[in-house]
């Protein structure tokens, strides 16, 4: 039975922006150039001026995206990097994939953002970075980043994966730090149709470095400067991702509607805790996660009616196997007791009016049930 509150239907967005892709998209088979091409540097240059940084460089999928830009960056091996405790598993992975260790840093408990008070402490002489993750299309503080990272003399990996045009005190996130990755996940945001991914930065030399790392070591064609690998943006996921780029705006306008309702409908609801925004941000809303402690029964009931949620992230991340034999400590415990409270609403812009108001009141009956 097909859900009356699905969590994400691409196949609706698709019906919406199918006349636009197949006219794109028969130009390029015509063409039969599938690897670079002016697709890929059509929307590297879109996507550069969206985010408001001075390149993009189109990649395989985020997860490369993160250790392309660390790798970029060329810190001494085996650096500390600091990752906030809350993240999908990628934020980490790139840190160890390249050589270097994962420090990781609890969150605040209502942005569930990393906690710079926090990250202070964990500073030593060999964290050479962090990575700032905008969960769920929240940004970081961009001031409050760019001075923690000044303090310490720190390099700032901005993990934008769930927060394309996100802003925080005017600046875009990918735009704040000094390297930043994107995923183009299909369910993110803004979401390709497979894998794929992008790293935007003012630098000019990490730019030239992060299109070098992605494609062998090279600039030209049997060149090769260094050992790199194969990561590239295929042309014709560059090419869905140029039309979507048109509609991003109009489609987090109403993911950002659809919040506002929830945060006005929602509010003294239970024990309901809802997303807090800092006055100067856009939070775009990849996801909407309240926090009750009833979590469990309160999916069961919504799954009753027909509404699917999710839960982002059912561990923190110290707590995952892959970390149980370098992490010892319980050093993240509102990270930890986070996973067991949070769910996320649907939230994104397939939903209408109705479906939005259907949810408020089976999230409602379900507290006045309870009692
Ligand atoms: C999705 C995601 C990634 C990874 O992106 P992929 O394109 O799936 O590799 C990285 N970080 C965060 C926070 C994500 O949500």
């Amino acid at each position: 039975m097909k859900s009356k509150v699905p969590f994400l239907d691409l196949g609706r967005q698709y019906r919406g922006i199918r006349g636009e892709l197949s006219k794109e998209l028969r130009v390029l088979l015509n063409k039969g150039q599938f690897i670079g091409g002016p697709a890929v540097s059509n929307f590297e240059k879109s996507f550069s001026s969206f985010v408001g940084a001075t390149h993009a460089v189109g990649v395989g999928n985020g997860t490369d995206a993160l250790e392309i830009a660390i790798e970029a960056l060329k810190l001494p091996k085996g650096s500390e990097i600091l990752v906030p405790a809350n993240s999908f598993i990628s934020s980490a992975e790139a840190v160890t994939r390249t050589g270097h260790k994962v420090k990781f840093v609890d969150v605040d408990p209502s942005t569930y953002l990393i906690d710079f008070a926090k990250a202070s402490q964990s500073v030593t002489p060999k964290t050479k970075a962090v990575i700032t993750v905008h969960l769920y299309g929240n940004p970081v503080n961009a001031e409050k980043l760019s001075l923690f990272a000044k303090d310490y003399d720190l390099r700032v990996i901005e993990d934008c994966a769930q927060a394309h045009g996100a802003i925080s005190g005017g600046q875009s996130v990918g735009s704040i730090g000094d390297i930043a990755a994107f995923s183009f996940y299909p369910g993110k945001n803004l979401g390709a149709y497979g894998d794929a991914g992008a790293v935007t930065t003012h630098s000019n030399e990490l730019a030239t470095t992060v299109r070098m790392i992605a494609n062998h070591g090279r600039l030209e064609k049997y060149n090769h400067a260094f050992e790199g690998r194969n990561s590239r943006l295929d042309s014709l996921q560059a090419a869905v991702l140029s039309v979507k780029l048109k509609h991003i705006d109009s489609w987090t306008n109403t993911r950002i509607t659809n919040a506002q309702i929830y945060m006005n409908q929602l509010r003294e609801v239970g024990d309901l805790v809802l997303p807090v925004v800092e006055g100067t941000s856009r939070h775009v809303f990849h996801l909407f996660v309240v926090q009750t402690e009833r979590r469990d029964e309160l999916k069961e009931h919504l799954s009753r009616h027909g509404i699917e949620t999710g839960i982002h992230y059912p561990l923190s991340l110290p707590q995952q196997p892959a970390y149980q034999k370098t992490i010892r400590h319980n050093t993240t415990p509102i990270a930890d007791k986070l996973s067991s409270n949070i769910l996320s609403l649907p939230v994104g812009e397939h939903l209408s009016p109705r479906q939005i108001s259907y949810v408020i009141d089976s999230v409602k009956m379900f507290f006045k049930k309870a009692g």
